[in-house]
């Protein structure tokens, strides 16, 4: 998958762990989180969007993680338990950071679930777990992709817009 296509998974995400309709400085942070999340995993990969703009970050997880076997590509970075600690560190600030930043980290493990699979459970395991094998650019994630807009536009409309004060 794309990095715009976890985006939009991501936007997908934060829809859905931020149900108020009013903009405020706490609902613009936890929708970040959700958008962050969604391609916060592909740190561990030089080329990635979020690499290229948290370079220091991906050279500390290189240096950290690349001896182990959980240090590849989808590995210990795309796991579940890793997902989980992340989002327990921000839920401890605000229970919604922790919800945003969690949706969108499960966004992004979905969306390479079934395009590949990963390392769903490492460090316990460094396993592939995948339930599908789309195509990055090809017809399968086109079709994600739309549907994804097509939730994004439904959850906005669900909630009868945005609301700014
Ligand atoms: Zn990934």
């Amino acid at each position: 998958m794309t990095g715009k296509t976890h985006l939009l998974g991501g936007a997908v995400a934060g829809l859905c762990a931020v149900t108020t309709k009013e903009i405020s400085a706490v609902s613009i942070v936890a929708f970040s989180l959700s958008l962050a999340g969604s391609i916060m995993p592909d740190i561990d990969i030089e080329t990635s969007a979020i690499s290229k703009v948290l370079r220091p970050v991906h050279k500390v997880y290189k240096l950290l993680f690349a001896p182990f076997k959980c240090g590849v590509h989808r590995g210990i970075t795309h796991s579940l338990p890793m997902a989980f600690m992340l989002s327990y560190l921000l839920y401890l600030i605000d229970p919604i950071y922790g919800f945003s930043i969690f949706y969108g980290l499960v966004s992004h493990l979905f969306l390479d679930l079934i395009s590949g699979g990963e390392a769903l459970l490492a460090p316990f395991t460094n396993k592939r777990i995948r339930l599908g094998d789309i195509k990055t650019g090809r017809i399968g994630e086109v079709a994600i992709a739309f549907c994804e807009i097509l939730l994004v536009a439904g959850l906005i409309i669900k909630r009868g817009g945005v609301m700014y004060h």
